[in-house]
C-alpha cells in the first residue's frame, strides 16, 4: 500500500481497471471472480469510468459490489467522466456534465460517493479549449471542488492532462481556496515513459500529484501473445479494436514485438514472466501510487498479482539498454 501522490489516501500499488472487459469481453460471473481474486489478494482500488461498455462496466462493477457486501471503508472506487451520452450536453468537462455525469455514474454504481473523479480528456494532443465547449480550467475545479463539498466524491484527479495543465489546476484551485486534484492517470509501459518518469516526478515533488498509471502491457503486447499474429481471443481480434490490431502489425508494433522478445529471455532469466517483469518495471517508478491491470481471466489476474517485490538496480539498467528509449530525467528513478 502506498499514499496516492502526498495525499493520505492508501491504495494498494496495483488497481483492477474494467475497460473492455467488464460488461462487455467477459461474462459478469467471470468479472466477480476477477474482483474476488483481487479483493482477496489485498488489491483495494477498483477502477471505471462513465463511458465504459457504454455504462454497462459500472454497472456490473455495482452489482458486484453491492453482492460482496464489502465494507465500503474498505477500498476505492475510481471513475472518469468525459463521454457521456449521445447529446452535446452529456460530454465533455463543462460543469453541467461533471455533475450530472457524475449521478449517472453514482447511480449506475449503486453507491453514495466514489473515491476519486478523474476528469477525462479523449486526447493529450489537442488542445482542451477545442473540446465540445470552451473549457477553462477555472470551471473544471469549480465544479470539482463543488462535487467534492456536496459528498459525491472524496478526491479528484486529471486523466491525460499535460504536465502544465495539471500544474494549472492546482494555482487555480490555491488562487480561489478551491480544491486540487490528487493524481493523475497517465499512459505507462515501456513504449511510453516521458510523462511518467520525467514531467510527473517533478509534480509529484513540488504539488504532491500522485501517478496512477495504465496499460501497463501495452494493451497485452507486452505479454508476446501478438508475437506470432493476432490470436483468436485477444483484445486485437474485438469487434471494435481494429486500431489495435493495426497497431500490433504496424512497422512500429514490430520492432516492438522484436524487443518484447529479448525482454523475455530476461524475464525468464529472472525466473518471472514477461507480464510481471513489465508491471514490476512500472512500479519501480518514482511518484507512481498504483499501477492499473486489466485482465480477461483470473489466470492472468493470479500471473500479474505476482510481481517481482522488488527490482534491482542492474536489472533496470539492463532494461534501459535494451530499449533504449531512456528518457533525460533530472532525478534518477527509485531502483
Ligand atoms: P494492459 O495491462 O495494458 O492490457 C490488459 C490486457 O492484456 C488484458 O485485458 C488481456 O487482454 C491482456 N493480458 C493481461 N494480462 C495478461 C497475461 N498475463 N497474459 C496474457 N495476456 C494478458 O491494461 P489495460 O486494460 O489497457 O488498462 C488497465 C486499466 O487502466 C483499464 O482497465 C482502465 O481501468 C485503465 N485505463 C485508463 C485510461 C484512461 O484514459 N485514464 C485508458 C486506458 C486504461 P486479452 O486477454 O483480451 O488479450
Amino acid at each position: 500500500m502506498l499514499n496516492l501522490g502526498k495525499s493520505g489516501l492508501r491504495v494498494s500499488c496495483l488497481g483492477l481497471g474494467t475497460w473492455v472487459t467488464f460488461g462487455s469481453q467477459i461474462s459478469d460471473e467471470m468479472a466477480e471472480n476477477l474482483m474476488t481474486v483481487a479483493y482477496e489478494n489485498g488489491v483495494n482500488l477498483f477502477d471505471t469510468a462513465e463511458v465504459y461498455a457504454s455504462g454497462r462496466a459500472e454497472i456490473t462493477l455495482g452489482n458486484i459490489i453491492k453482492k460482496k457486501g464489502w465494507r465500503r471503508s474498505s477500498f476505492v472506487i475510481t471513475t472518469k467522466i468525459y463521454w457521456g451520452g449521445q447529446a452535446e450536453t452529456e460530454r465533455g468537462l463543462s460543469r453541467k456534465h461533471i455533475i450530472e455525469g457524475l449521478r449517472g455514474s453514482l447511480s449506475r454504481l449503486q453507491l453514495d460517493y466514489v473515491d476519486i473523479v478523474f476528469a477525462n480528456r479523449n486526447d493529450v494532443n489537442s488542445p482542451m479549449e477545442g473540446q465540445f465547449e470552451p473549457l477553462t480550467t477555472v470551471v473544471i475545479v469549480r465544479a470539482m471542488t463543488f462535487v467534492i463539498n456536496q459528498g459525491m466524491a472524496m478526491y479528484w484527479g486529471t486523466s491525460r492532462w499535460s504536465a502544465m495543465e495539471i500544474m494549472e489546476a492546482y494555482s487555480v484551485a490555491r488562487q480561489f481556496n478551491l480544491i486540487p486534484p490528487v493524481c493523475e492517470q497517465a499512459e505507462y509501459h515501456y513504449f511510453q515513459r516521458d510523462k511518467v518518469e520525467v514531467q510527473l516526478p517533478e509534480l509529484y515533488h513540488k504539488i504532491g500529484v500522485g501517478a496512477m498509471t495504465w496499460s501497463p502491457l501495452a494493451c497485452g503486447l507486452i505479454t508476446g501473445k501478438y508475437s506470432d499474429g493476432v490470436p483468436e481471443c485477444s483484445r486485437a481480434a474485438m469487434k471494435g479494436y481494429q486500431w489495435l490490431k493495426e497497431r500490433v502489425n504496424s512497422e512500429e508494433g514490430r520492432r516492438q514485438l522484436a524487443k518484447i522478445k529479448e525482454l523475455h529471455l530476461l524475464a525468464d532469466r529472472l525466473g518471472c514472466t514477461a507480464a510481471q517483469l513489465a508491471i514490476a518495471w512500472c512500479l519501480r517508478s518514482e511518484g507512481v501510487s498504483s499501477v492499473l491491470l486489466g485482465v480477461s481471466n483470473t489466470d492472468q489476474l493470479l500471473e500479474n498479482l505476482g510481481i517481482l517485490s522488488q527490482m534491482t538496480p542492474q536489472t533496470v539498467t539492463e532494461m534501459d539498454a535494451l530499449l533504449g528509449n531512456k528518457p533525460h530525467s533530472k532525478k534518477e528513478s527509485r531502483a
